[in-house]
């Protein structure tokens, strides 16, 4: 089994330590969690726990928010924790507008800039760095990149460490995605995210649907995926106000490895 839970999916219900347990018990391999929970837990006892049970950390979320004033030391306490944790990545969600701004073209390069400064670092604590561009839905508010062929581009310009976290989420929609992703290759892709798209969706941000309840063709992304190269793990990451996180997470956990087997 190459799942890996994204504690995101269980963000209402479970600390950190619930969830690496949870982990364990269900016998799902990765994790991935949020810099909320960890810090809540300790990092030395989140890296400890997770190594005890044998988890992958399939990415650690997040860094950037470039737009956020101590983005530089943010940026660098979050290497710190990607590296403790023997995170295959840190994940990149870059940010939007500045406030105040309509100046898109700026807000992009300003990025490009942002990450040129932490890649050093980053490359110096052997942490890759993967841009996952969002849906364009979430251009002002959370990252102005929003396709896979804008976060190449970015890569291609800052060279080696940096790759992409795919999302199926965000960029299903995208007509150039399986050309993209066979451009990202075996070294650009760093992390593949799993969810589905719900008819209709209800809120921008947190009416994520599990697998199999949607409309994206996870099947079909996925061989795009392993088709250039990845061999990693399928996160789940699921973000759900009205469902999931309602749900009793050992029933979510259940049905996420359920729907990872039937679906994917
Ligand atoms: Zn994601």
């Amino acid at each position: 089994m190459k799942l890996s839970l994204n504690t995101a999916t269980v963000w209402k219900q479970w600390t950190l330590a619930q969830a690496i347990d949870g982990c364990a018990r269900h016998g799902i391999p990765g994790i991935a969690p949020w810099r909320d929970k960890l810090a809540e837990m300790g990092v030395k006892q989140a890296a400890k726990a997770i190594q005890a049970n044998g988890l992958t950390v399939t990415g650690l979320c997040r860094g950037g928010f470039f737009t956020a004033k101590d983005w530089l030391d943010d940026n660098r306490r979050a290497i710190e924790e990607a590296h403790a944790l023997e995170a295959d990545c840190l994940v990149l969600v870059v940010g939007g507008l500045p406030a105040g701004s309509k100046d898109l073209g700026r807000a992009r390069e300003r990025i490009q800039e942002c990450i040129s400064k932490i890649l050093p670092e980053a490359r110096q604590a052997g942490v890759p760095l993967a841009i996952e561009p969002l849906h364009p839905m979430q251009a002002a508010e959370r990252a102005c990149i929003n396709t896979l062929e804008q976060a190449l581009d970015f890569c291609d310009a800052l060279g080696d460490g940096i790759g992409v976290a795919v999302d199926a989420y965000h960029v299903w929609w995208d007509p150039k995605l399986e050309q993209q992703i066979r451009r990202a290759g075996k070294q650009r892709i760093l992390g593949y995210h799993i969810c589905d798209w719900l008819v209709p969706t209800r809120d921008l941000l947190n009416d994520r649907g599990m697998m199999g309840d949607g409309v994206i063709d996870l099947p079909r992304i996925r061989g795009w995926v392993e088709g250039a190269g990845y061999s990693g793990m399928q996160e789940v990451e699921i973000f759900s106000e009205h469902n999931w996180w309602k749900r009793d997470p050992d029933e979510v956990l259940r049905i996420s490895k359920e729907r990872y087997l039937t679906v994917t």
